[in-house]
């Protein structure tokens, strides 16, 4: 069957920048498993994927906007430690992450990871580490087949490679 909507698509896959420097791959063996149409992987993958079939090879160059988004300079941040609350800051480290307001959409939360301390001053960014990246994935379609009743309900793909979650 053809990839289309509400289908649980496996595939292998790696993916490259423009620059054609990795980012990921598929661990060798473990297919990526996903419902299609439920925004479970991004959406200039799953564009690219529709109508294709089991054994098809798809080469895909992705926007960032379809991607991981645009990198927002007005995110990359730097903030003394002390605007976080005193129980807080011993965990302000590289890798801790923390949800603020977006610094200019109100009501918009975004998740900030904090990349370095320095003398009191956390480097904080809302950014994907892939924002404002184009990606290059190459795809090798596994399987494709009809979702069961549950996974249609639930809105995901069980299964090895699938959620594991009963
Ligand atoms: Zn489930």
């Amino acid at each position: 069957m053809d990839i289309a909507k509400n289908a649980v698509v496996s595939f292998t896959y790696q993916v490259a920048t423009a620059e054609g420097e990795e980012v990921d791959r598929s661990e060798a063996g473990h297919p990526l498993v996903y419902l299609h149409g439920h925004g479970q992987i991004i959406s200039g993958l799953e564009a690219a994927l529709i109508g294709h079939k089991a054994g098809d090879k798809v080469k895909a160059t992705i926007a960032p906007e379809q991607a991981y988004g645009a990198h927002e300079p007005e995110l990359d941040l730097q903030v003394p430690v002390e605007v976080f609350p005193e129980a807080a800051r011993a965990q302000v480290k590289p890798g801790f992450r923390f949800k603020a307001e977006h610094p200019t959409l109100q009501g918009s939360e975004v998740v900030f990871t904090v990349h370095q301390v320095k003398e009191g001053q956390a480097y904080v960014s809302g950014n994907h580490p892939l924002a404002g990246k184009t990606l290059q994935f190459n795809v090798e379609i596994i399987e494709v087949r009809q979702p069961t009743a549950d996974e249609l309900s639930h809105g995901h793909a069980h299964g090895p490679g699938g959620h594991h979650h009963h």
